[in-house]
């Protein structure tokens, strides 16, 4: 009872790390290591895709 399982806020996958993720990603809660290494591809590695398609 005392661990309690961290679900990944993004991909809903059990977390043995939990990352937190950057304010601009639209991500409450903690995100598994494989969701915040590719939201730090999207909104790193192409900035401009995002203004791109703009929500
Ligand atoms: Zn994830």
């Amino acid at each position: 009872m005392a661990k309690t399982a961290a679900k990944c806020a993004a991909c809903g996958a059990d977390m043995t790390f939990r990352y937190r993720p950057m304010e601009g990603w639209n991500v409450s809660g903690f995100i598994c290591g494989v969701c915040y290494t590719q939201k730090l591809l999207e909104h790193y590695i192409e900035p401009d895709r995002r203004g791109i398609t703009k929500k």
